[in-house]
């Protein structure tokens, strides 16, 4: 007889109930409680789930149900509100309950590990000790030793062996009974010397009083500031308000071996313990982080994405720094926007999230200028330093010399004659993006993919970037035999080593994924850069996050085209902030800043208004295109992505997907008016033309493909994608949940790999 059955989450992506049976010596169901870890068997393999709850019955009969193998915990790990978010994760992106409780765990907890394995070993003074005891102690040694237990109660091991006592002091001091070990947590680092708050400025003043007005409420809020206003001011005096009123502060930056300088900044100034969650730790480092956070022992959390599932004994604030920045958005498995999250986060929580960008994405501004979010603005540069001017090269017919046009040239001899830096922008690593023969034609693709191969020079080889797919370079062509093979168009190695070659005197850096691999790496070019003196520095986008290099006085943008004409409706979007946050790196300091942007385009309106007015105004133009063409945020997207090596079966897949959707949409529709006849519910539904399919209906759902995917082919696969466009939420997401099930049971197409992306970044 079947007493009850847990029901278990399991970190497989299939949306159903998984129920096993308890432990045959557990007769209470009290043992079992929301968001414990169990070790089960699924699928032949040992598995690690989470209980969601207990039942009495199960559709499964009672005899094909397994038991569990083990307990891991007798309290959950994971606590109500945390279910509860990764619940509603599940729900809206369309995922498995158990791969978003993955994210909640730390890999140790995943492969089922116990909390308790990050324990460590301490020493803690005994109440009351006797005099007779303190009076054994004979060596200089050991009397320091007990004066350090008479000062603070608590030592962590490691860190008495580093201040030189020995494991023998420490037994005596235990023989004596004046210390006893305990295993504990250790405390994080605490910075004893913080610095100084600055002085705010009117504006950033102005800023921090209207945002600490939300504190203790549920409120989103918008600090829309220009590169160098003082952003971060802003945010630490405000964390220092939550700390003082007891609370924590979770901080999420867009990558933090990228903003090695935003994270100093931070450890500078409080003397709180903290915890960085950065990809150079440990799995134990990582659950100590964890645990700390959970526990309430560290006030700040520092991390990116995917520290917003940080459990945190009392969240007081959260913020996102860069807000914007795509890497918010995580592009596999589940696919959520941590930005997102954040907001249902702080929803739940009453807690305030605070968003900050130079260049906000185009859904944070509409959700500001329509009241949803409080927006702030800072639109001067902090300290003395002014905006750079901003100027645009054409290079239409003009004689270049390493990619530059002439006046570009001498605007960078200007700079380096004065000491000073130049930073050249060019969003394309490698020496060159093709190799082509001169004689026949002939280019390097990629056998794997719809794409050319990139060639390197430092070390030689050629490079798919889509799929990793490396080669020899050919001495000859494989097609005509001639040698006259050609590096065609520009990279970041090329430019270096052509301004290498024009100023022989000046130190050209690179910094790109290839040349700077390491965290440390880019720490040691840090520390050069801030050592001043003349010099170049070349780089992809790495160069553009949040950096504050003092001396760079000139930024160049090799080529500002790239994304002006994409596919992707948000391609502009994008190349814009990308291009503003460069142009934000220069003349932080004392000198005045100056920008150009070499463009064959010179005319293109949207570029201009970006030059002459700035983010903002070009991001008004915008919002109101996007209006007009009822794309995000005026609609809601959801997409369904298929690729599979036989094109037809992706195809297949997506005209399923397609086909259920109609059928949900006619059906529902009849549900709410059944006089209506189902000859007008097609109209509801219209192929390729988004733009002119706006509907009155609020329960339409514009279905734009399936088509091609822009690199039809990658890694051996075709790519196909089919657009949901929906007005409101609700219908989109419910059709979404149809078409899941539907898919989910289509065995003779499980060769084809699928997803749902909910709000995707990238649409083509
Ligand atoms: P943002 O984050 O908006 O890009 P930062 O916070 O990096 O700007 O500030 C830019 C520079 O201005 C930094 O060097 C910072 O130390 C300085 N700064 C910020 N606020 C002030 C202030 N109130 N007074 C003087 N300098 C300031
Ligand atoms: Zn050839
Ligand atoms: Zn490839």
């Amino acid at each position: 007889m079947l007493d009850y059955c847990i029901e278990i989450a399991i970190p497989v992506p299939l949306q159903r109930r998984f129920d096993y049976l308890p432990l045959q010596s557990d007769d209470s169901r009290a043992l079992y409680r929301a968001g414990q870890r169990v070790r089960i068997e699924f699928a032949n393999r040992l598995m690690t789930g989470v209980v969601i709850a207990t039942h009495s019955e199960s559709s499964v009969p009672a005899e094909k149900l397994k038991p569990i193998l083990a307990r891991l915990d007798d309290q959950p790990v994971i606590d109500d509100d945390m279910l509860s978010l990764c619940r509603w994760l599940a729900q809206y992106y369309h995922v498995a309950l158990g791969m978003v409780l993955e994210l909640a765990l730390p890999s140790m907890l995943r492969k089922g590990g116990s909390i308790n394995d990050v324990l460590e070993c301490h020493w803690q003074r005994q109440q009351p000790v006797e005099q007779q005891a303190i009076d054994t102690l004979r060596s200089a040694q050991q009397k320091s030793l007990w004066q350090n237990f008479q000062q603070q109660s608590v030592w962590q091991h490691s860190d008495l062996l580093a201040e030189g006592f020995s494991r023998g002091q420490l037994n005596r001091l235990q023989e004596l009974e004046l210390i006893e070990e305990i295993e504990q947590l250790p405390t994080p680092t605490v910075n004893q010397q913080a610095q100084l708050p600055l002085t705010l400025n009117a504006q950033q003043a102005s800023a921090l009083e209207t945002i600490q007005q939300q504190l203790g409420q549920a409120k989103t809020i918008l600090l829309e500031g220009i590169t160098g206003s003082g952003k971060t001011e802003v945010y630490l005096q405000l964390m220092q308000q939550v700390i003082d009123r007891g609370q924590q502060c979770l901080v999420l930056v867009p990558e933090i071996g990228l903003t090695p300088q935003t994270i100093a900044r931070f450890r500078a100034r409080f003397s709180v313990p903290m915890v960085m969650l950065h990809s150079g730790l440990n799995d134990r480092q990582r659950l100590q982080g964890w645990q700390q956070a959970r526990t309430g022992m560290a006030r700040i959390v520092v991390g990116t994405r995917s520290a917003i599932f940080t459990p945190l004994a009392d969240l007081g604030l959260i913020i996102l720094d860069e807000e914007h920045d795509a890497s918010f958005k995580q592009q596999d498995g589940v696919r959520y926007s941590a930005r997102n999250v954040a907001m249902v986060r702080g929803q739940r929580q009453s807690c305030p999230v605070l968003l900050g960008s130079a260049t906000p994405a185009l859904e944070s501004l509409h959700n500001a200028q329509t009241g949803r979010y409080l927006h702030v603005r800072l639109s001067q540069r902090a300290g003395h330093a002014k905006p750079p001017a901003l100027a645009l090269q054409s290079t239409l017919h003009q004689p270049l010399t390493a990619g530059f046009a002439q006046p570009v040239i001498a605007a960078i001899q200007q700079q380096l004659r004065q000491q000073r830096q130049v930073l050249v922008f060019l969003n394309r690593r490698g020496f060159a993006p093709l190799l082509a023969c001169q004689d026949c034609g002939w280019m390097a693709d990629c056998q794997r993919c719809d794409a050319r191969m990139t060639l390197h020079q430092q070390p030689p080889y050629l490079h798919c970037h889509h799929c990793d797919n490396r080669m020899a370079i050919p001495q000859h062509c494989p097609e005509c035999h001639s040698s006259k093979l050609q590096a065609v168009g520009q990279g970041t190695e090329r430019i270096q080593s052509q301004l290498q070659a024009l100023f022989p005197e000046i130190p050209v850096t690179r910094v790109d994924r290839d040349s700077v691999r390491t965290k440390q790496a880019f720490d040691d070019l840090y520390q050069s850069i801030l050592k001043g003196g003349a010099g170049i520095l070349v780089g992809t986008q790495m160069l553009a996050k949040g950096h504050h290099f003092p001396n760079v006085s000139l930024v160049v943008v090799v080529d500002s085209d790239h994304g002006l004409f994409s596919a992707d409706f948000r391609g502009l979007e994008h190349s814009a902030q990308l291009i503003e946050q460069v142009a934000g790196r220069a003349g932080r300091e004392q000198h005045p800043g100056q920008v150009w942007i070499q463009t064959l385009y010179p005319d293109h309106p949207q570029l201009n208004r970006l030059i002459q007015d700035g983010y903002s105004a070009l991001a008004t133009e915008m919002l109101q295109q996007r209006r007009q063409q009822q794309l995000p945020p005026f609609s809601n997207l959801a997409i369904i992505r298929a690729e599979c090596e036989h094109a037809e079966q992706a195809l297949e897949l997506l005209g399923t997907a397609r086909a259920t959707i109609q059928q949900w949409l006619k059906q529902d529709q009849e549900a709410r008016s059944p006089q209506t006849s189902s000859a007008n519910s097609d109209s509801s539904v219209v192929e390729y033309q988004p733009q002119s399919s706006i509907s009155v209906q609020t329960q339409s759902i514009n279905l734009v493909g399936p088509f091609p995917a822009v690199m039809e082919r990658r890694q051996g696969r075709y790519r196909y994608l089919l657009q949901c466009f929906c007005d409101t939420r609700r219908p989109l997401h419910q059709a979404l949940d149809v078409v899941q099930q539907v898919l989910q049971k289509q065995s003779s197409l499980r060769k084809v790999r699928w997803h749902i992306d909910i709000d995707p970044i990238e649409s083509i």
